[in-house]
């Protein structure tokens, strides 16, 4: 299972697709990508390979975007399909994630969310998730980065995740425990990925978040790296990576 994202001014696309093909020995059952295009989130997903993947988008989406998250799945709650694969959106639209890990305290969580009338479309832990997080923003009135902070002081259990809201699209939220999460630095752009692989190319500066680390990637911006249990600010190492 692997991650990507991307943001900057390139075409997303061809950079998260190539990048969970360099990420699929980790394996996986399912793969998908949504891309934002300045007006909507598009999003394709599918049970099998990345090459499945890039036949149905040929077939069905549209590749434009100059920001994009993509995932391989390795399913823990919900059975290999289409509609369980990630990226999943909030109930709103406007949020995407996508997760590696396991959301343990999943059942508890939907029960309450669904009490507030929001409807799951998967059986995944990880859609549980997105709209925990949507449902924060809402009640707190906070901004993604703290509305994500907040939703996972509430989980048990292991992720990597990012976050894309479609009315701030100049910024990932990325999160990392027990599944690895690395930032690639480069010149008004941003990758996000489970390790370097899918960056290396385009970049030899890194972040490799620790577990219990979230950072708010802003096109523009420097990186803030912060604890998510007690909201304290972190020193980001950047690493310097060679080929
Ligand atoms: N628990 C999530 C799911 O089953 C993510 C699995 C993964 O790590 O790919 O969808």
């Amino acid at each position: 299972c692997g991650i990507v994202g991307y943001i900057g001014k390139r075409e997303a696309y061809p950079i998260v697709l190539k990048g969970l093909q360099r990420l699929e020995y980790r394996g996986y059952d399912s793969a998908g990508i949504a891309l934002y295009d300045g007006e909507n989130l598009n999003l394709c997903k599918t049970k099998g390979k990345v090459a499945d993947l890039k036949k149905k988008f040929d077939e069905t989406t549209s590749t434009k975007g100059n920001v994009g998250i993509g995932h391989t799945r390795w399913a823990t709650h919900g059975v290999p399909n289409d509609v369980n694969s990630h990226p999943h959106y909030s109930n709103s639209g406007n949020l995407a994630i996508i997760h590696n890990g396991i959301i343990e305290n999943y059942a508890t969580l939907k029960k309450e969310l669904q009490k507030r009338g929001y409807n799951f479309l998967s059986d995944t832990d990880t859609e549980v998730l997105v709209n925990l997080i949507e449902d924060v923003m809402i009640n707190e009135k906070v901004k993604l980065g703290k509305a994500v902070q907040i939703a996972l002081n509430q989980t048990v259990g292991a992720y990597a995740i990012t976050v894309f809201d479609k009315r701030k699209p100049n910024e990932l939220v990325v999160a990392r425990l027990g599944s690895p999460l690395a930032i690639g630095i480069g010149e008004d752009e941003f990758f996000i990925a489970s390790d370097a692989s899918p960056f290396i190319e385009f970049t030899s500066n890194a972040i490799y978040l620790e577990d219990g680390e979230m950072a708010v990637v802003r096109l523009g911006k420097a990186i803030k790296v912060r604890k998510i249990q007690d909201d304290s600010l972190v020193d980001p190492y950047v690493q310097e990576l060679k080929l």
